[in-house]
């Protein structure tokens, strides 16, 4: 293995360490959109921390992360379920749907809605900037 595998290899175990503590967080549900029965990864919030930190990692299911990872695919529809998530009281998963919450507001009526009602901390204004 060379060491750039090795390195990844060692961040997925690490990742894969901490699922348990985000199932136990997440409730065995999406965090971002509440889905249930289906299979649920940890998901790092940029900026990525250097060591896997679970204050700073997602636990969602692939609808959610494909979306995120792909803004030209997203579905608005999907993102209905940031009027639950964008109140969450767990910081990292508030950021990321403030963050998601952003790339609709300008096509989507009710996420404008959402996004004026929005009052977010100072800190967690500054970790959605922060990207
Ligand atoms: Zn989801």
């Amino acid at each position: 293995m060379s060491k750039g595998q090795e390195k990844h290899q060692k961040r997925v175990n690490e990742l894969l360490m901490l699922g348990k503590d985000l199932a136990r967080r997440a409730h065995s549900k999406c965090e971002l959109c509440a889905a249930t029965g289906v299979s649920l990864a940890a998901y790092e919030v940029p900026p990525v921390p250097a060591e896997p930190d679970m204050d700073k990692t997602l636990f969602i299911c692939a609808v959610c992360s494909a979306q995120i990872d792909n803004p030209g695919k997203m579905d608005p529809h999907h993102w209905h379920c940031l009027n639950t998530s964008v109140w969450s009281t767990t910081p990292v998963v508030q950021v990321m749907a403030v963050r998601m919450l952003e790339r609709l507001v300008d096509s989507e009526g009710w996420a404008q809605d959402l996004y004026d009602q929005l009052y977010l901390e100072p800190e967690i204004q500054a970790w959605v900037e922060n990207v």
